[in-house]
């Protein structure tokens, strides 16, 4: 099986290139290096059957050359982490909805299949709980920049659907706060990859407003084997596919597990909103999905619960820590 799988070097995107590379595949992975790393190539890169792109997506040369080299297109490279969103809605819409679109009309062009990753976002401050993938969405203003990922997520599958009308076989998944080794830890990652960070440093963790949002964390392997499943099941062609876990937890709560799995002495502090995020942000007060069509389409069971999912990137973050601290102490 040959793929292209675009944010190849981010998070998700280098957990998925792995797994398809295990499983034989050729894979052609692009990034621009924007939030993806560098190294991540380098890594791919030890197996003969990754070929590195670096670039963004609409200047990458021979693009089209690839795509019709290719069976299947993973699209995953989109500007991510709620902070960039608040900071710089530009580059959000741009990124997501006009490099999505370029994208959608070659692999029209040469009629691949493409799986399009969405995201719980997309659900907006909707209340009406577990969100089912044909359910409403519900945005705050315009003057709120936080809903500008939202919106260019559903626009980017309002197109991905307009092109299956079309005839081109897409499928669209829902990601739902995905955590797990290389999980982005810095300002602008997942609050629990930030949260263990935190830990493991000894600060106090930075539990926005009272905490008593909610959340429901998935495992990356169980998102990486959800995302594999969309690409290889006839059955979810044409479907918008929630992909998570329905185990809700408060983020006051998640910051007590990770202080007790951690050991961490820090303890906790609670963070206005307006301090971390500035005064343009509305928080999405409980996010749980229906994974019922997931079950369906893609036999998908995620199968890591969250306390060993936890103890999991807690384990990799304290070796990657020690690999650091060796270097330094060799260097110096
Ligand atoms: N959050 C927090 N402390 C942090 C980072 C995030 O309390 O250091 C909160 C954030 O305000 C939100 C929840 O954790 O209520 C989940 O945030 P995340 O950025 O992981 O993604 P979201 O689910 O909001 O897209």
């Amino acid at each position: 099986m040959k793929c292209l799988v675009t944010g190849a070097a981010g998070f998700i995107g280098f957990h998925l290139c792995k797994a398809l590379l295990n499983r034989g595949a050729e894979v052609w992975g692009i990034d621009d290096f924007s939030s993806g790393k560098e190294e991540r190539f380098h890594e791919l890169s030890k197996d003969r059957s990754f070929h590195g792109l670096p670039g963004p997506l609409d200047a990458v040369s021979g693009l089209a050359e690839i795509i019709k080299q290719v069976a299947l297109i993973y699209h995953l490279a989109a500007v991510v982490g709620v902070k960039r969103y608040v900071e710089d809605p530009v580059r959000v819409i741009e990124t997501n909805v006009c490099q999505g679109a370029m994208l959608l009309r070659l692999a029209q062009l040469h009629r691949r299949k493409i799986v399009f990753t969405s995201t719980s976002e997309v659900y907006g401050k909707s209340s009406v709980l577990p969100f089912n993938e044909s359910a409403d969405r519900l945005y705050g203003s315009s003057l709120t920049s936080r809903w500008c990922y939202a919106i260019s997520k559903s626009a980017a599958e309002h197109l991905c659907l307009g092109y299956a009308a079309r005839g081109l076989p897409v499928v669209i998944l829902r990601y739902f706060n995905v955590y797990g080794p290389h999980g982005d830890s810095s300002v602008y990652g997942g609050v629990a990859n930030c949260f263990i960070k935190q830990a493991l440093e000894g600060k106090p963790l930075t539990v926005h407003g009272d905490g008593r949002q909610t959340r429901c964390f998935t495992y990356i392997d169980d998102i990486v084997a959800g995302t594999i499943a969309a690409g290889e099941a006839p059955a979810a062609v044409g479907h918008i596919i929630n992909l998570g876990t329905d185990k809700e937890i408060s983020i006051l709560d998640l910051a007590r597990l990770i202080i007790r799995l951690s050991g961490s002495e820090g303890g906790l502090i609670f963070q206005p909103y307006e301090e971390f995020y500035g005064f343009s942000y509305e928080d999405v007060p409980r996010r749980v999905p229906d994974i019922s069509a997931a079950r369906r389409l893609l036999n998908y069971r995620p199968a890591v619960p969250l306390e060993e999912g936890l103890q999991r990137t807690l384990d990799w973050h304290r070796r990657k820590r020690a690999e650091v601290t060796n270097e330094k102490g060799r260097q110096s």
